[in-house]
């Protein structure tokens, strides 16, 4: 038996509309009703101080490499949770792209095992939509499904083979599974490692043109309404994507888009001193793509905010440019980066609609039970203080890895305390 009163904070639970200061009341791991429900406890009640602070459901993240099994050296599952439990998430969404690929349900159950052993924060895992993350042949998707995945996705890679991706979106309807897809034509991009145009020109690196992203997630949405299921566009980068998915939308059509801070932060200027830690996946983009993006957020074109969060170890990074892997961390700088860019600085949206765009939007898109303060709801939440400025340290970071742009970066607003089945697991 356990109970926890969280005092005075501004509850705001966009599941239930519900926007306005009052108390929390946890109990057993669950959200109760009220103070009578916990006033019979014998044992002692854990009180919270949340005067000035957000009360929000739990934070999702549909978009986490947790490098387990087999890239430990980068991160675990123990610390790739302590991160996100630190950047303020209580659930979180691991891609498939490990070694071996989580494209068979053995190694989902592994995944499973290791997080109910080793994570502070819920793990839902994903399964690969083709064998080996190859695009060649499909997984077996109802057995993934079977296995307990969310989602299907070839995260890292993009199925070329718009016939086979059909197939995997006509199974994932079957099976009710969303289908996750990182948009990346592979003709297009070529061995592209920067935004096509003025910087990679003057630097000499490859480019990889936004139309790479822009064509698959024209194919997505074909396919969209070809199969009659929802498809969901990872990392969308360009401006072309957001116009598309707008358009679709227009017409009915189930797709959605997601976002990264580093999108938004950063454009490809910043490549210019050939810092691997600005090298990702899609690209950093044109200020124009940046401002079509903001407004995507803004429409409600783009509903979902992530972090792609790619760890990896610092020797892989220190290498050339062209060479480097992909990726960066972000865990623990994106709820900061995200207030500090759409609300304080380009107030694109409002807190409540941040927090919609973290829990009630991704709970809807993986059909998972999470994402709200309703009673009897797991005692999933996260205390933000959307005006505390803080600057970050990497040298602070939970995650094993540290490879990210924005050290030093000073940012208005973070999560000061998560709390996970009504335990908390950080705390500033
Ligand atoms: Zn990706």
């Amino acid at each position: 038996m356990s109970a926890t009163i969280i005092k005075n904070g501004r509850v705001i639970d966009p599941a239930n509309r519900r926007d306005e200061v009052a108390d929390l009341y946890l109990k057993d791991g669950k959200i109760a009703a009220s103070k009578s429900e916990i006033r019979n406890q014998k044992s002692e009640v854990d009180e919270i101080d949340a005067s000035n602070l957000i009360v929000a459901p739990g934070l999702i993240d549909v978009h986490v490499h947790l490098r387990e099994p087999g890239f430990g050296h980068k991160e675990t599952i123990a610390s790739g949770t302590r991160a996100a439990a630190a950047g303020g998430f209580t659930t979180i969404v691991c891609m498939p792209n490990t070694s071996p690929a989580a494209d068979n349900p053995a190694t989902i159950a592994w995944i499973k095992d290791r997080a109910a052993e080793a994570a502070c924060v819920n793990v839902f895992p994903t399964g690969a939509i083709s064998k080996n993350i190859a695009g060649e042949e499909l997984a077996p998707i109802g057995s993934l499904a079977k296995a307990g995945v969310v989602a299907i996705t070839d995260d890292g890679h993009c199925v070329q083979s718009h016939e086979l991706m059909r197939r995997a979106v006509e199974y994932a309807r079957m099976v009710g599974l969303p289908v996750l897809d990182h948009c990346q034509d592979y003709n297009l991009v070529g061995n592209g490692v920067v935004n096509e145009g003025y910087w990679s020109t003057l630097l000499g690196l490859p480019g990889w043109p936004a139309a790479g992203e822009e064509a698959i997630v024209m194919r997505n949405i074909l396919l969209a309404e070809l199969c009659v299921h929802h498809i969901h566009c990872q990392h969308i980068s360009a401006a072309g994507s957001v116009r598309l998915i707008r358009e679709a939308h227009a017409r009915g059509v189930k797709v959605s888009g997601e976002v990264c801070p580093h999108h938004i932060a950063l454009t490809d200027e910043a490549i210019r001193n050939f810092d691997t830690n600005y090298k990702i996946n899609p690209p950093l983009r044109s200020k124009e793509d940046v401002d079509a993006i903001l407004e995507g957020i803004a429409d409600g074109t783009l509903s979902i905010l992530c972090s792609d969060h790619a760890p990896h170890a610092e020797f892989e990074k220190e290498i050339e440019f062209d060479q480097a892997p992909f990726g960066i961390v972000g865990l623990e700088t994106e709820l900061g980066l995200f207030i500090d860019l759409l609300i304080h600085k380009h107030r694109k949206i409002d807190i409540g609609r941040l927090i919609e765009m973290y829990t009630v939007e991704p709970a809807r898109l993986l059909k998972v039970d999470a994402g709200t303060l309703s009673v009897g709801a797991s005692a999933d939440v996260t205390l933000i203080d959307a005006n505390l400025e803080w600057t970050v340290r990497l040298d602070q970071f939970q995650s094993a890895s540290s490879n990210s742009p924005f050290d030093g970066w000073k940012l208005k607003g973070r999560a000061v305390q998560t709390i996970v089945a009504g335990k908390t697991v950080w705390n500033l």
